[in-house]
């Protein structure tokens, strides 16, 4: 009886023991199932990230690969392969990556990649040329990073190359814009500015300083008003009003301009408007030029015009100018006007004895003592050689003569100092005219002229006083009797 028990025990324990282990191993295919699953699925997402990772890298055109620690490929990915225009079989295990590079970034490269492996620091972002296989250069941004074993080891390393062939062109093209704009404004002769509509200057070129004094950094966000002669800062201002107001670019203008060391300089300034596309004004830009020795060069060219270069007054055609202009006005005024004709006396003499270079002098000395003679608001002139001749506005007959007595009287009161150490007394003979009402220039002179012509006959050193002399001015009629009622 006992033995068939253990035995029905035994078989008993024996079929528990196997269906535990059917319910095991029914457990363990199951969960290996699920892993299995959880696996497959999380390789779908893996790999669909790597895909997306992929497709990203490839629209950023960022080009991957590999290479050993002798720098030559190892791996490359398609957008790589695409990138230098080869196979990759034509790099992996074939070239070294410098090697892919332009002539100026090759040996560069080659420098910062060993550098990478022995220092274990990344290269980030290094902006470099890659050159296709048809010779076509593209900038890249390199990224490089160490490729490690299991241990740490470095075993060569871990790049890309984002294709920024573009933007990159496009900013040396700036940079080149930039550069060319600073050397014009740093080296250009005039004063590139910009300026608002209140007539702030809201920027000035650096040549303001070489040629006005003041730093750009004294000038930038002032009123230009300071800087601009007062007399020219309502030319200026209209210049300014009128360019905003036609929106056009005006003829230029000349202007004084304070230098910064007190002086005044001339500018030749052009003023354009700027507009954006909505027609909106932006700036004004201007340009202006330094013309001081042009202007000064025109007054000097004008003065010898018109000016005798030996005593520096009014030339034969300057002085009948002058003249004109005055007997048209006295015929407006009538104030009077007086002409003097002035001879020196025996003056070849002078020449004769003493030298040309003494006539000169005396020529000089009689002119001062002349003026000296005159009122600031006469005008003198030199007719010719020993000859001159003054305009003298409001004065009558009586004044007249006795303007040129004091200036015969001048003129002979103390000798001369010449030049050969000696001195020599000189006298000069006047004819004088007043001018009456329809005379003009040619015919006064004639009468002044005639009038010389007598004094040099009646001994020389004289005045003679054409005696023609303009009616009265009729008298102020006396004022209306005041009306009265009767
Ligand atoms: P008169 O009293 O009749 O006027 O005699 P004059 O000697 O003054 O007159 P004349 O016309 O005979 O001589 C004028 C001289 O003036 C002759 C000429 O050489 C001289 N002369 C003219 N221009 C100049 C000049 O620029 N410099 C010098 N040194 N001499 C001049
Ligand atoms: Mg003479
Ligand atoms: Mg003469």
């Amino acid at each position: 009886m006992t033995i068939p028990i253990a035995v029905a025990v035994l078989a008993t324990a024996l079929l528990v023991l196997g269906w535990a282990l059917a319910a095991w191993a029914v457990a363990q295919w199951r969960r290996a199932q699920r892993d299995c699953v959880a696996a497959t699925e999380a390789l779908t997402q893996q790999q669909h990230v790597s895909q997306t990772v992929a497709q990203v890298l490839q629209a950023a055109r960022v080009a991957l690969w590999e290479a050993d620690t002798r720098g030559v490929f190892t791996r490359v990915d398609d957008t790589a392969a695409r990138l230098m225009r080869v196979a990759a079989t034509d790099l992996v295990g074939v070239r070294r990556v410098a090697d892919t590079r332009d002539a100026d970034h090759r040996d560069a490269l080659a420098q910062r990649l060993a550098d990478v492996l022995r220092t274990g620091r990344p290269l980030v972002r290094w902006p470099n040329l890659v050159v296709t296989a048809q010779g076509e250069p593209v900038w890249v941004s390199t990224t490089v990073v160490v490729r490690r074993d299991a241990q740490g080891r470095p075993v060569g390393l871990q790049g890309c190359d984002q294709d920024i062939n573009t933007r990159h062109r496009l900013m040396l093209s700036l940079q080149a814009a930039e550069r060319r704009h600073r050397l014009l404004t740093e080296h250009a002769q005039s004063i590139l500015y910009t300026i608002d509509s209140e007539g702030r200057l809201t920027y000035v070129s650096p040549s303001w300083q070489a040629l006005l004094g003041h730093r750009p950094d004294e000038v930038i966000g002032r009123d230009f008003r300071p800087f601009v002669h007062p007399e020219d800062v309502p030319l200026c201002e209209d210049c300014l009003a009128r360019t905003l107001r036609e929106r056009r670019v005006l003829p230029p203008l000349t202007y004084r301009v304070w230098h910064r060391d007190g002086s005044i300089r001339y500018h030749r300034s052009v003023l354009a408007p700027v507009f954006d596309d909505d027609g909106r004004l932006q700036t004004v830009v201007g340009n202006a030029t330094d013309v001081t020795t042009d202007i000064e060069l025109r007054a000097q060219l004008e003065r010898v015009a018109t000016h005798d270069a030996l005593t520096g007054v009014a030339n034969r055609r300057l002085f009948i100018e002058q003249a004109q202009r005055e007997i048209e006005r006295n015929r407006r005024n009538g104030a009077g006007l007086g002409l003097l004709m002035l001879d020196l006396d025996h003056f070849k003499d002078v020449n004769d004895t003493h030298g040309h270079a003494a006539g000169d002098a005396v020529l000089i000395a009689f002119v001062q003592r002349c003026r000296a003679a005159l009122r600031p608001s006469d005008v003198l002139g030199r007719l010719g050689g020993e000859e001159f001749a003054a305009v003298l506005p409001q004065v009558s007959l009586e004044q007249l003569q006795a303007v040129a007595e004091r200036v015969r009287h001048e003129v002979a009161r103390q000798p001369y100092a010449l030049p050969d150490g000696t001195v020599r007394t000189v006298t000069v003979s006047i004819g004088a005219a007043v001018a009456l009402p329809a005379e003009d220039s040619d015919a006064l002179l004639q009468r002044a002229d005639r009038a010389l012509y007598a004094a040099k006959h009646g001994g020389r050193d004289r005045v003679v006083l054409d005696p023609t002399a303009p009616p009265p001015a009729p008298a102020a009629l006396p004022p209306f009797p005041a009306l009265t009622r009767r």
